[in-house]
């Protein structure tokens, strides 16, 4: 099980870096899947945290970045953007909903084009502040981790001038339960947040995730999000969508705004848009985008190399029908989880949208107590079953599963399979939990 290679990891690699749940030595990966140094295969349903929309190793990519590095490997901005840099700009102005003039921002992270909204919407506006919501992950730099709501980022300081309102979930409704899940957090904007510290003539947008993925999988009532639209507009506010996550195809819609036919006013794209490349992307109103020259730019900012992986991507997904193929594989991986919520008392909720799934699990249904040590158990124990899940929330106690969306049915029912097995070997105290915490931080 330890493999040099992680002992190696542990003296060189700072802890700050990683949350090293698997302890696993990848040697490479293909598709669906990832093989370690002695040659055992995983089926990844992280995605390699939703990176690997496309699969691994996609050879079309490798072909293409090589081409464009041997063309260009590298070109600064104090020349003129070069041609695969303005294509891919094109590709995300026409993909993205709106008539506006729109421009695009390029980055390496959520992280980083997160951090260009919270410097340069307020600025646009000038508004000084601006809503987010608990649960959320925005990212881990100073600009994204102020927006962000989740407890992993909430424990360093931030700005002072985001206010974090409750997301809509429906399996723990924030205000108890009720049919009016939206009107109630709608209305608790406008009658207390406005009220009392964030007014909307100060506030400049609410930034929002379509499924609040490390927050806990959490998909919002239908009727949620067009009704943050409907107050940003009123209120003259910009409306943010964090597509870093659940964009691109894995929900079953380009994008997640896509199923109810919203109109973002900034659209924030990450992992999946490179393939594994660095690049991230903010695509926004020009004038939210030219509120300064030269304001938010790294060095590498839309390189060639990451731009010509993007836009190779995206062909991909839409020659390769990936979005409809999530939306139906999605069903049935939603359809077979429920028959297994059946069987196991711990599950308490599956939800999803697509190929964006979770599985919560609790003590009890009827008191909802969170299993994180249950959920913990339960992954560890599919990794040594040869199957990667990892879990979300803001109590550590929802399984994630966002897989690559070229996964197939029998892969779907092959995980099904483990999970059962591992949710069997919980219930027989076979798991061995020593381990569980080692591995987990506990
Ligand atoms: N936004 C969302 C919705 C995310 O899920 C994440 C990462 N989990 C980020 C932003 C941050 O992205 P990165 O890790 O690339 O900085």
């Amino acid at each position: 099980m330890s493999h040099p290679f992680l002992a190696a990891e542990d003296q060189l690699i700072a802890n700050a870096l990683k949350i090293r749940f698997y302890p696993i030595a990848v040697q490479s990966a293909k598709g669906t899947r990832i093989t370690d140094q002695d040659g055992k295969s995983y089926l990844d349903l992280t995605a390699g945290w939703a990176v690997a929309g496309i699969g691994y190793g996609h050879p079309r990519i490798s072909s293409k970045i090589k081409i464009s590095y041997e063309r260009l490997s590298f070109t600064s901005q104090l020349s003129a953007p070069e041609p695969t840099m303005l294509s891919l700009a094109q590709e995300l102005v026409n993909m993205t909903p709106g008539s506006f003039p729109k421009k695009v921002w390029f980055g390496h992270s959520g992280s980083d084009a997160n951090d260009c909204v919270a410097k340069l919407v307020p600025l646009a506006k000038k508004r000084a502040r601006m809503i987010s919501f608990m649960g959320s992950y925005h990212g881990q730099t100073m600009g994204s981790l102020s927006l962000s709501g989740h407890p992993a980022q909430t424990r360093f300081i931030g700005s002072g001038n985001v206010v974090k309102i409750p997301y809509p979930n429906p399996y723990r409704p924030p205000f108890g339960e009720t049919p009016r899940l939206t009107e109630q957090i709608l209305q608790y904007v406008e009658q207390e947040v406005f009220r009392t510290i964030c007014p909307p003539e100060d506030t400049a947008g609410i930034i929002v995730e379509g499924i609040q993925s490390d927050g806990g999988l959490i998909v919002p009532p239908d009727d949620f999000l067009p009704g943050l639209q409907e107050l940003c507009r009123r209120y003259d506010m910009e409306l943010i969508f964090d597509e870093v996550k659940v964009g691109l195809g894995r929900t079953g819609k380009w994008f997640s705004f896509d199923h109810e036919n919203l109109v973002p006013d900034v659209v924030v794209l990450g992992k999946s848009l490179g393939a594994g490349l660095p690049i991230s992307a903010v695509v926004a109103k020009q004038e939210i985008l030219d509120v300064g020259t030269g304001i938010h730019m790294f060095t590498a900012s839309g390189n060639p190399v990451s731009c010509s992986a993007a836009l190779e991507n995206i062909r991909i997904i839409q020659e390769e029908g990936l979005i409809e193929r999530a939306r139906v594989n999605g069903e049935y991986f939603l359809k077979r989880l429920k028959e297994l919520q059946a069987k196991v008392e711990w599950i308490g909720d599956v939800r999803g949208r697509g190929l964006a799934i979770g599985v919560e699990l609790v003590e009890d249904r009827v008191t909802k107590a969170p299993a994180a040590e249950k959920t913990a158990a339960v992954c560890y124990r599919c990794f040594e079953l040869g199957l990667l899940v990892f879990y979300v929330g803001i109590h550590s106690n929802v399984i994630e599963i966002t897989p690559p969306l070229v996964i197939s049915r029998e892969e779907i029912d092959l995980a099904v399979e483990v999970l059962d097995q591992a949710f069997s070997d919980l219930a027989e105290k076979k798991i061995n939990m020593d381990a569980v915490r080692q591995y987990a931080g506990w």
